[in-house]
């Protein structure tokens, strides 16, 4: 299926560097243990969750005397979609006014990924606006008006420079007389300057709370897979300066470090909620635990 092949770059990956070490142990010892942390390391699930993953199979493995490789692998896959399971997917609510503000750094597919978003929500009968709030680069915008198009989902921008808060302003009228269900807002979520992300994210959120007090709200992070351990250290930076909801994990069609996915929940316990499995307005996918695990070792 279409997730075990975007998959299949991270799938050969972490079957070269894990699932050949099951076969090559009769039994588990600390050798194989010491090679498992090893292999998960490398398979890009960063140092804390590798960690975690190992001490809990060595201890579940000890209670339940588990000597075989097979039952141990086992365990790892269990462990691994447990750490997955941070949240149900999906990210509006239905019969409420939704409001999704978007950040992410330059180039790691926030506006395509917006773009499919909305297409996602429309296609599932919601009345869907967009924001292009995201007013420092003019590129941003005309992209956005690109994504709109595709997506047949409205669009309000204003110009070039022009102030964020403003055109969440008049999207928020928009989105009233329009009648809409979800109004997702690009943002020029930029982290060179983190003072800047949080005044820039509470100012928009001052305006959307008078507006819309009673909406559902999210935060979604876009992260780029491909840049590994690197999507991991802005995921924590970001954190520090935004209260992220949800992640959306772009790419993971072109790489080999889609492991990273685990690290990321198992480390920020923040839920991935979307993954990109490529450029097309229909490569994403609701992220769902058990389904990703599968797909990864099955
Ligand atoms: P932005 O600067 O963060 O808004 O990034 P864009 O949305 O413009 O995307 C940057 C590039 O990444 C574009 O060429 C997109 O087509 C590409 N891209 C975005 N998401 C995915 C994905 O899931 N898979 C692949 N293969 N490419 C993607």
């Amino acid at each position: 299926d279409t997730l075990k092949k975007g998959l299949e770059k991270t799938r050969n990956s972490i079957v070269g560097n894990i699932e050949s070490l099951f076969g090559a142990y009769d039994e588990v010892d600390d050798d194989f243990y010491e090679e498992l942390e090893e292999a998960l390391i490398l398979s890009d699930l960063g140092m804390e969750t590798t960690v975690r993953i190992v001490e809990s199979l060595r201890k579940k493995a000890r209670e339940q005397r588990l000597k075989k490789p097979e039952e141990v692998r086992e365990l790892l896959v269990e462990e691994i979609a447990g750490i997955l399971k941070t949240s149900e997917p999906g990210i509006i609510e239905a019969g409420k006014m939704n409001v999704i503000l978007v950040i992410g750094v330059n180039g790691v597919g926030k506006t395509t990924s917006i773009g499919k978003i909305a297409a996602q929500l429309k296609s599932e009968g919601n009345k869907v606006l967009l924001a292009a709030a995201d007013t420092f680069r003019a590129a941003a915008i005309d992209q956005l008006k690109v994504w709109a198009q595709r997506a047949d989902v409205d669009i309000i921008y204003h110009q070039e420079g022009a102030d964020p808060g403003a055109v969440v302003f008049d999207a928020a009228a928009a989105a009233r007389s329009r009648k809409a269900d979800v109004l997702i807002c690009d943002t020029a979520g930029r982290l060179h300057n983190k003072k800047n992300l949080m005044e820039e994210l509470k100012k928009m959120n001052r305006i959307l709370d008078r507006e819309f007090p009673d909406a559902h709200r999210e935060v979604l992070l876009v992260l780029d897979a491909t840049t590994g351990q690197n999507a991991l250290q802005q995921a924590k930076l970001f954190a520090e300066a935004a209260p992220i909801t949800g992640i959306v994990l772009t790419k993971l069609d072109g790489t080999a470090k889609g492991g990273v996915v685990i690290g990321i929940a198992g480390e920020l316990k923040i839920p991935v909620k979307y993954i990109g499995v490529g450029e097309g307005i229909e490569d994403l996918q609701p992220f769902r635990a058990e389904e990703f695990a599968a797909a990864l070792f099955e």
